[in-house]
């Protein structure tokens, strides 16, 4: 049986306790390693090493420090299958697409900042010609970077990359559901010689491994994606300390289909935008908006095609999706869609859980689902599943689309589909969210601002925005020469 060790000080250790949780595989449902059930104890031990490693590290060139990020990126990317087949056993995503998707996307992580990091600027501001001033960008500290479990390893290092470059050590805790690339990545940055206390990983629960990070005193910064109710928690505990805090959230996003759309693109991308990663990628389309028109004919197509999804073993090369994450994430998405089924809203196809072979019959399987619905204010519409579960609903015109979009806490990204420029100008500009995709869905340029509006988040990352997040800008006002104010 695996077993996982946190990562304190360069070393691979059991938890103070002893104690370990037992992790599961979504596949079939079946214990297949442990992972550590880490305390305040563990927490204090890592916070102190990243305190401990932090003026070195600091002090270093960026040109050091990008070139430790570009080490890791290239190891990741030599062990690509073993972190892909890691991933895909422990989240259920199919190994085709932690291959080409994740952990592609976490080894660009290291190299995009390591190239950042070069690139960072100050700035200067000559008041007189005696006056000078000009800002440094200095690291915060201790960074506490927590992460979920639906794209382990990208997200982890979206956040460990960034904080590095800029000269933060840190201490991450990565999801007690997905542990296993996260500490393959500990041991990739042991091989490749970072120095040690820089990077410590301590896995465990949220409400004790997490909640010991986020009160920590010397962890001055928290940078946490996850759920909206877990932000607010995290929020009531850092705020009396003043800490630095990133919020990346839930969304319940909107895909617009006007009746101009090139239909063929908008099939086929909202299939994927809808279903990929069995629904378990915050920026899924969740909630679909279609022009009246061509209500009938899009239901028809989307729902034919939904139905010829494989759902299967993640091993396979023919599964298009695997199993969902958990078997209490599994109870909570089939609770919110046979709610909806006894609240009388129509399910088009899936609604139900799967077995794709019966060696696989415990395995979290469930089926893709489409639910016809025009009740804005249902359960449905308005709490986040963060399954392979979308809603369709028709809307009049514009104002209608535009008014249904915006009608959840949520603001995290939305899909417009249209030929017309003016339509998609518009709707980019009325729809209350951070990341608008216009004909397209996914695509990545890591220099944008990413996060998202209302209660999908704080802040944002990406390119220059996290290199900011991780600093603190200092101003050095200078008085040159004789002429003394
Ligand atoms: P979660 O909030 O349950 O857990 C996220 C992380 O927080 C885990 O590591 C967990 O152990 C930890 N945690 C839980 N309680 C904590 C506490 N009290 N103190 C400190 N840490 C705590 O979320 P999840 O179920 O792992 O992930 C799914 C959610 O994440 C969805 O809502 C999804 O939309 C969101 N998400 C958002 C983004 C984004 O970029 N906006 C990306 C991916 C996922």
């Amino acid at each position: 049986m695996d077993r996982i060790l946190n990562y304190i000080d360069g070393s691979f250790v059991a938890p103070a306790s002893g104690q370990f949780l037992d992790n599961y595989r979504p596949r079939d449902g079946a214990v297949y390693g442990q992972l550590p059930d880490s305390t305040a104890a563990d927490v204090d031990r890592a916070v102190a090493a990243a305190k401990a490693a932090f003026p070195a590290w600091h002090k270093l060139k960026r040109q050091e420090r990008a070139q430790y990020l570009y080490k890791i990126a290239d190891a990741i990317e030599q062990k690509l299958d073993i972190f892909a087949a890691a991933e895909s056993r422990d989240q259920g995503k199919p190994i085709h697409l932690a291959r080409s998707m994740d952990i592609p996307r976490a080894v660009e992580n290291f190299r995009f900042f390591a190239g950042a990091i070069l690139h960072q600027q100050e700035r200067a501001f000559q008041t007189s010609p005696e006056v000078l001033n000009y800002t440094r960008r200095e690291p915060v500290g201790v960074a506490g970077l927590i992460s979920p479990w639906n794209l382990p390893l990208y997200l982890l290092t979206w956040k460990i990359a960034p904080a590095l470059a800029a000269g933060n050590t840190a201490v991450a805790k990565p999801s007690e559901l997905t542990p296993a690339t996260a500490f393959l990545l500990a041991q990739v940055m042991d091989e490749v010689g970072l120095p040690k206390g820089v990077c410590n990983l301590v896995f465990g629960l949220g409400e004790k491994a997490g909640d010991a990070l986020v009160a920590h005193p010397y962890v001055p910064l928290i940078s946490f994606t996850g759920g909206t109710d877990t932000a607010a928690i995290i929020g009531r505990r850092a705020a009396p300390l003043y800490k630095k805090i990133s919020f990346e959230l839930g969304g319940k996003n909107p895909g617009l289909i006007f009746a101009d759309c090139d239909l063929e693109a908008a099939l086929t991308t909202t299939v994927r935008s809808s279903f990929l990663n069995q629904g378990e990628i915050c920026l899924c389309t969740s909630r679909l908006f279609v022009q009246e028109s061509l209500l009938p004919k899009f239901t028809e197509l989307f729902v034919e095609r939904i139905r010829q999804l494989k759902v299967g073993d993640p091993e396979s090369a023919e599964s298009f999706m695997g199993p969902l994450v958990s078997a209490e994430h599994l109870e909570k998405v089939d609770g919110f869609v046979q709610r909806a089924k006894a609240q009388g809203h129509t399910i088009l196809c899936g609604g139900e859980r799967v077995a794709p072979s019966a060696a696989l019959q415990k395995g979290f399987y469930f089926a893709p689902t489409v639910i016809s619905t025009q009740d804005a204010s249902s359960e449905i519409m308005q709490q986040e599943v963060f399954g392979p579960v979308v809603t369709i609903t028709p809307f009049t015109d514009y104002a209608d689309a535009v008014e249904k979009a915006n009608s959840t806490r949520y603001g995290l990204a939305a899909t417009i589909w249209t030929q017309n420029l003016d339509t998609a100008h518009h709707a980019a500009a009325d729809i209350k969210a951070g990341q608008i995709w216009v004909n397209t869905w996914m695509l990545r340029d890591l220099r944008v601002p990413f996060g998202g509006m209302k209660d999908s988040g704080i802040g944002r990352e990406g390119g220059d925005y996290s290199l900011e997040f991780y600093t603190e800008e200092k101003n050095v006002c200078l008085q040159i020469g004789r002429n003394r104010l």
